[in-house]
């Protein structure tokens, strides 16, 4: 199995930890690799990761390689693979500003910050269900399905991209944006971006990434 992948998963866990995104024994990250899927250990700080502690299964959930459990929510890493094939990097964390929203019950539009029109879009929140559940599960590969980022009712928070540094960038997306929602609330509240700008404001952000890459 490839070392490098591992070693990005846990440098992962240390980048979340060191922006505040997650702490605790708390999220679970994982990359597919064609048939494989590398995911982290289960109920283990995620911030103090050795590439060896990361587990590769199978999409039935079988442990290809690796000691130890693989996380307790491995049923939605699956799901969403299947559901999505452009999908190849899901975190699962419980940043603190996103979960406090996430507790709140409060999803956030995808037309009031310009960044995050076009990074994450809308943020719904997927209700409540048991940690680790089958409803957990498919309630969040549902949402999955065409949203970038969304918060888990009383949990915490979920991001997926092409590759773990998108996801990554989602993640600190998503808490950053909540915390401007606070802050404008506090201010006298959200003013979204008229409707008419928004298609236009995805163009020239499009047409930038386009030219950047
Ligand atoms: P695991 O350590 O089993 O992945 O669980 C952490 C978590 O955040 C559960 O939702
Ligand atoms: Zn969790």
């Amino acid at each position: 199995m490839k070392r490098n992948i591992k070693e990005e998963i846990g440098e992962i866990g240390k980048r979340l930890y060191r922006a505040n995104l997650n702490g605790g024994y708390g999220g679970n990250f994982s990359v597919r690799d064609e048939e494989n899927i590398y995911i982290t250990p289960a109920g283990v700080p995620k911030d103090v990761l050795d590439y060896s502690d990361i587990l590769v299964i199978d999409f039935k959930g079988n442990v290809i390689e690796g000691l130890g459990r693989p996380s307790s929510e491995i049923l939605f890493h699956i799901f969403i693979y299947k559901k999505r094939e452009d999908v190849n990097a899901i975190i699962h964390a419980h940043p603190p500003f996103a979960t406090g929203f996430s507790i709140a019950h409060l999803p956030i539009e995808g037309n009031i910050h310009e960044e995050s029109v076009t990074v994450i879009g809308e943020v719904p929140i997927i209700p409540y269900e048991l940690t680790s559940s089958k409803e957990l599960a498919e309630r969040v590969s549902d949402v999955m399905k065409n949203h970038e980022a969304a918060l888990i009712s009383n949990h915490g928070a979920i991001t997926v991209g092409e590759d773990l540094e998108k996801a990554f960038r989602k993640m600190e997306d998503l808490d950053n944006l909540c915390k401007m929602v606070l802050v404008a609330t506090i201010m006298g509240g959200v003013k979204k971006i008229p409707p008419e700008k928004i298609k236009a404001l995805k163009e020239l952000i499009s047409a930038r990434v386009s030219k950047s890459k």
